[in-house]
């Protein structure tokens, strides 16, 4: 990227410059993604509690709540919710079945939009996505981040949040932030007071177990992390992990795997039409998930440090397993043996009392590594793109 336009001092012996502006990144997270698609179509619903996810009551639903608009969420609608208890909570919602080919359509015309501002766009997943906009001032960072928002919603229909800062993370952390639909610029010398008063689990890789081991420690509060001992916050989230969590909370994020700030897990799962209680029906479809997760991460250049595996059974309680692997792996063959191994485990050890069925059952990965030897380029996202295989 070229620098500012500033004419290099002219003799040597002047005082250095200040600094070149810090590199920017605009973390774009759209709002309830299916939800603003499916009202951007349909304008009556503007202003009507919206859930997206198979009608209740529509024959013998066994589906889950997918998005639902945030009055609904107020009512302690969620994502993954059985669609009963949702159409419990929230009577007077909506119900619109899910219609991904249009989700994946949008999506990609925000990316097109996306690259108007910056050549450098990272789709992460399908509604959210870092851009890279370079060296600029602070000022101009905000205007533009503005700007990309103002986009969005004229020309898609779509609300957005974004964050704003020089790292990818703590982008990531301020568009959580500033949901929905809101801008939060956090400059580099503001990022330790930024983040000091957040819950742990605000930072990116910090999920469920990571948060609990942090709690026992006494951490609460980013801002706790940044005075951690060393050697206590190692032994309760390992040595490197516990290095990124240090530098985070004392304003210096590292671009390091955990804190690059994209996804920090991915899964695939499968909610079967009918209850299985015959195993190797069960581990068939969780070798086939571990396969087409292990390709699909592949294919987008991510390796991966754990797998798990988790069964919702048929009286919705949920048991799962998760493995830390000895050596980060990658592909489908590692992912595959994890988590048949897990999945038999579970079978085994995890089930709930009574006759076992599965009702759901998932596979996912977390820890995950950018691979270093290959360049993942955009064609690795844009379905327009030319095909990789
Ligand atoms: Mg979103």
């Amino acid at each position: 990227m070229p620098g500012p336009s500033r004419s290099p001092p002219a003799a040597t012996l002047l005082p250095l410059p200040p600094r070149d502006p810090a590199g920017w990144i605009a973390y774009v997270d759209l709002d309830a993604y299916y939800v603003s698609c499916e009202r951007r179509d349909r304008p009556e619903l503007a202003d009507r509690p919206v859930i997206v996810g198979p009608p209740p009551g529509a024959g013998p639903t066994r589906g889950v709540v997918l998005s639902a608009s945030y009055d609904v969420r107020a009512l302690g609608v969620h994502s993954a919710m059985p669609v009963a208890e949702a159409a419990r909570r929230a009577p007077e919602a909506v119900w619109i079945p899910p219609d991904f080919p249009k989700y994946e359509r949008v999506a990609e015309a925000v990316r097109a939009c996306l690259r108007r501002f910056s050549p450098h766009v990272e789709p992460l997943s399908i509604d959210e996505a870092a851009v890279d906009l370079g060296a600029i001032s602070a000022d101009r960072a905000r205007t533009v981040a503005a700007e990309i928002q103002a986009a969005l919603r004229s020309e898609l229909g779509l609300p957005a949040s974004i964050g704003v800062a020089t790292s990818r993370v703590v982008a990531k952390i301020a568009s959580d932030r500033a949901k929905p639909g809101g801008l939060r610029v956090v400059p580099p010398e503001e990022v330790a007071a930024f983040l000091a008063p957040l819950p742990v689990r605000a930072i990116p890789g910090v999920g469920p177990k990571t948060e609990a081991r942090l709690t026992a420690g006494g951490w609460l509060t980013v801002g706790q992390l940044a005075s951690a001992p060393e050697g206590a916050l190692a032994r309760a989230v390992g040595p490197s992990f516990a290095r990124e969590l240090r530098a985070l909370a004392r304003g210096h994020p590292v671009a390091t795997p955990h804190s690059s700030g994209g996804p920090s897990s991915r899964s695939a799962d499968r909610t079967f039409p009918t209850d299985v209680d015959d195993p190797a029906e069960l581990f068939r479809t969780v070798d086939r998930l571990a396969t087409e997760l292990g390709e699909a991460l592949d294919r987008s250049g991510w390796r991966y440090g754990a797998v798990g595996v988790a069964f919702r059974w048929a009286d919705f309680s949920r048991a799962s397993r998760l493995r830390t692997l000895p050596a980060v792996a990658e592909g489908p063959h590692a992912l595959c043996r994890e988590a048949g191994r897990l999945a038999r485990d579970l079978w085994e050890h995890g089930r709930a009392p009574g006759p076992p069925a599965v009702r759901t059952v998932s596979v996912r990965v977390e820890r995950l590594h950018r691979r270093a030897q290959r360049q993942v380029s955009l064609a690795d996202f844009a379905p327009a793109g030319p095909s990789v295989k």
